[in-house]
């Protein structure tokens, strides 16, 4: 790559805008977010490169790009280039970011060898830590996405198989839908110890936040005692911002803040999301997004049968991880069944 000074780098929240013209088509107040480092910048051409030829070129969405620095003049420029609409280049303020100092540093060290130990991926890792904090109760609330209504996550070195001939930020929309995903599985026990203890006592604490018709059926196998560990990858998601910026969402995430356990353990943002979104959403606010065929490593979801013909996939249907033995597919689709009360999660 030919490319400015890599010194360089750009205010904050600069632009680039191209002249993509959607001006016909009815639009949905969205955009993709792309959280990532100026080192990643290939990986995140590929993801956008595949986004926009399966996808966004057809619909103009535009892009909103966040990192804890400021983004290379090299990153804005290689990225812009390649999108058919605007993009957006943000810094996540430091509050949004780091550890707070309330935290006990000794206690989260702790907490880091205990994972390295086990081996555990981004065991001893601060980072990862502030990555799925600033995942769960932050990034939409970042000054670049407040005046959207609707998200795609993106992340670098992600797959794309299938046309899309809809637009799902739309289906979302006028579906109430708040919470779409691809593929679901299971999470590193070691990672999320007292992550249920926690959400069960903001269920005693908030009984108000907990939807009627909740998805517990997805995340526990006896009725709300403890968590089968099942989580949508969030990786890939696409949803609706004011869920998250809710009372009930940030009731939620203040009551899981507070305990430390982003730092002191190493509470994903996946499963952070998945529990609020099944336990705070109602049933048929979550959607599986059977038509996009997506992967990341080691992962994939690709549609079969006439929804692989019907988007043109190039992704090996027999390595869909739909019904793979880690997938929890299964429990979505039995928790999805109209014939499948939802349980009491107080009782
Ligand atoms: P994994 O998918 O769980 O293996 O984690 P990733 O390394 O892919 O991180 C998840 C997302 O957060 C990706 O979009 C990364 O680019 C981004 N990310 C992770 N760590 C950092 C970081 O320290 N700074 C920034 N700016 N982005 C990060
Ligand atoms: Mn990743």
């Amino acid at each position: 790559l030919s490319c400015p000074a890599p010194s360089e780098t750009i205010r904050p929240e600069s632009f680039a805008e191209s002249e993509f013209k959607n001006t016909t088509q009815r639009k949905s107040n969205a955009a993709f977010v792309i959280l990532a480092r100026n080192s990643e910048l290939n990986g995140v051409l590929e993801s956008i490169k595949m986004m926009e030829d399966r996808f966004n070129r057809n619909f103009g969405y535009p892009y909103v790009f966040l990192n804890e620095k400021p983004f290379t003049s090299e990153f804005i420029k290689h990225t812009s280039d390649i999108i058919s609409t605007k993009a957006e280049y943000g810094v996540i303020p430091p509050e949004h970011w780091y550890q707070p100092e309330w935290i006990d540093e000794e206690r989260a060290t702790q907490g880091r060898l205990k994972l390295q130990q086990k081996g555990i991926i981004y065991g001893e890792s601060i980072s990862y830590r502030n990555m799925c904090r600033f995942n769960s109760g932050f990034f939409f609330r970042h000054p670049l996405m407040m005046k959207y209504d609707f998200y795609w996550r993106i992340e670098p070195g992600v797959k794309f198989f299938c046309d899309l001939d809809y637009d799902p930020f739309l289906f979302m929309q006028d579906n109430k839908k708040v919470y779409g995903f691809t593929i679901s599985l299971y999470e590193f026990s070691e990672t999320i110890e007292t992550l249920w203890q926690t959400v069960k006592d903001f269920m005693q604490r908030y009984p108000e936040h907990i939807s009627e018709d909740n998805t517990m059926r997805f995340l526990s196998d006896n009725g709300g005692e403890s968590y089968n560990l099942c989580h949508f990858w969030s990786n890939f998601e696409i949803g609706d911002l004011n869920f998250w910026r809710s009372p009930a969402y940030m009731a939620f995430f203040e009551h899981l803040e507070k305990t430390g356990g982003f730092y002191y353990e190493r509470w994903g943002d996946a499963p952070v999301h998945s529990i609020a979104a099944a336990l705070l959403a109602r049933r048929d606010q979550l959607h599986f997004f059977n038509d996009i065929g997506y992967k990341h490593d080691p992962f994939m979801h690709c549609p079969t049968g006439a929804a692989h013909t019907k988007g043109k996939c190039w992704c090996d249907q027999k390595e869909s991880f739909d019904y793979d033995g880690y997938s929890c597919h299964v429990k979505y689709e039995t928790a999805m069944m109209p014939s499948t009360p939802a349980p009491d999660p107080l009782s």
